[in-house]
């Protein structure tokens, strides 16, 4: 089972208690953007065999979202972080690198 730490309340939370929202750190398209870029920020995403990063909302909790950065192959947890930025923070970065040398958060591995 994936139990995860919200890193707003710190609670130790099961997969039971938590809502899944898909992929982390989409850049979105307004107005503006071309139809080839709206389409990819409404349908395209990453399904990763390895490491993700996505967004989780705490729903029987503190109901606040957050992300988390974890492997999909084995459920090991790198961290969980605020929802409140762009990119993963460089300690769980570091993390992921220490256990996948090479590893691009950009493409995947
Ligand atoms: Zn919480």
């Amino acid at each position: 089972m994936l139990r995860l730490t919200c890193p707003c309340c710190g609670a130790a939370a099961d997969e039971t208690e938590l809502a899944p929202g898909g992929e982390a750190h989409l850049l979105r398209q307004g107005p503006g953007s071309s139809d080839d870029a709206f389409e990819a920020y409404l349908f395209q995403r990453k399904n990763p065999y390895g490491v993700h990063f996505e967004r989780w909302r705490h729903a029987h909790g503190c109901g606040k979202w957050f992300h988390a950065a974890r492997d999909t192959r084995t459920l090991e947890v790198f961290g969980t972080y605020s929802a409140q930025v762009s990119a993963p923070p460089q300690d769980i970065l570091d993390r992921i690198a220490e256990k996948h040398p090479g590893f691009s958060s950009e493409g995947g591995q």
